[in-house]
């Protein structure tokens, strides 16, 4: 069985609509997969429809942006109730307050003279209620600003450049209450990329466990190889389960392709073990 359990569709920041997120996973081999939209729900049901069609296993799921010491974190919530009505009232603000973050951004891009990055990025965004920095991204790789998307982050939008404004996204505890409370599996995203310390990667991971966390994304298209092994070592010293997926945005948009995930290390327990 081939399992991808974190990618984006349009209701985010993917380059395709839900169903030809699901048609995609279908041709490039994927039996089971989670779509887990940066803090929207919206895209399920199309999943769903195209899934019972095509006769894929889809996990409902979403990707929560979290705030925790100071670092952005992302949560991933699998086998979620989309119809749980905290964890969706928990969504729509978390999206307005993206809304207010997007203008600050404009602002201080156009403090940098790049005027019209909201309008911009409002183009890129197929979802009105979703702006992400991926759709600031595109608009100044059209306009030229960088050659990709890479280029755009390291220039403009990570923290010490302009384009980039702090933001107060919810708290780990705020975001797994709503995962659990819509009965779902919370997992840490891509945890190699948050640049954590050998102390705070394990008070992260003991605070993730003391809120009833179960899982750590192993694989990821934000892994190296070498990272699988460290951080299946750190889920096994804290008895968390081990998550693997693509986290697809588009064809040709750096991460990994849908299905493209290696097997997990030797000695991980899956967190498919409990779908
Ligand atoms: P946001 O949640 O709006 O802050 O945007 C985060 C999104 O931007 C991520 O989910 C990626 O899709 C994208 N992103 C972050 N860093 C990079 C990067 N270095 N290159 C390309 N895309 C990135
Ligand atoms: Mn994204
Ligand atoms: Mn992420
Ligand atoms: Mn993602």
């Amino acid at each position: 069985m081939r399992f991808d359990l974190h990618c984006h569709s349009t209701c985010s920041d993917g380059l395709l609509a839900p169903a030809d997120v699901v048609e995609r996973a279908v041709l490039r081999g994927v039996d089971v997969l989670a779509l887990t939209d940066h803090d929207e729900l919206k895209g399920l049901t199309e999943a769903r429809a195209a899934a019972a069609q095509w006769g894929l296993r889809l996990i409902d799921g979403v990707e929560i942006s979290v705030l925790w010491e100071g670092i952005t974190l992302h949560i991933v919530g699998l086998a979620i109730d989309a119809g749980n009505e905290p964890l969706a009232s928990g969504l729509a603000a978390v999206r307005a307050g993206r809304q207010l973050r997007a203008e600050a951004m404009a602002q201080s891009l156009a403090d940098c003279g790049i005027a019209g990055a909201l309008d911009g990025a409002r183009r890129h965004a197929r979802n009105p209620e979703l702006l992400s920095r991926a759709h600031f991204a595109r608009h100044l790789v059209d306009r030229g600003h960088a050659p990709d998307t890479n280029a755009v982050f390291r220039r403009f939008l990570t923290p010490g450049k302009p384009g980039y404004v702090e933001h107060q996204w919810p708290t780990l505890a705020e975001a797994l209450a709503w995962i659990h409370g819509a009965g779902g599996v919370a997992v840490i995203a891509h945890p190699g990329r948050y640049d954590l310390g050998p102390a705070q990667c394990d008070r992260l991971l003991g605070e993730f466990v003391t809120l009833g966390g179960r899982a750590v994304e192993i694989v990821t298209g934000s892994h190296a190889p070498d990272e699988f092994v460290t951080w299946a070592h750190h889920a096994r010293r804290f008895g968390l389960l081990a998550s693997a997926g693509s986290d697809f945005h588009g064809p040709g948009e750096g991460y990994r392709d849908l299905g493209n995930v290696p097997a997990l290390p030797p000695g991980c327990e899956p967190v498919w073990s409990l779908f």
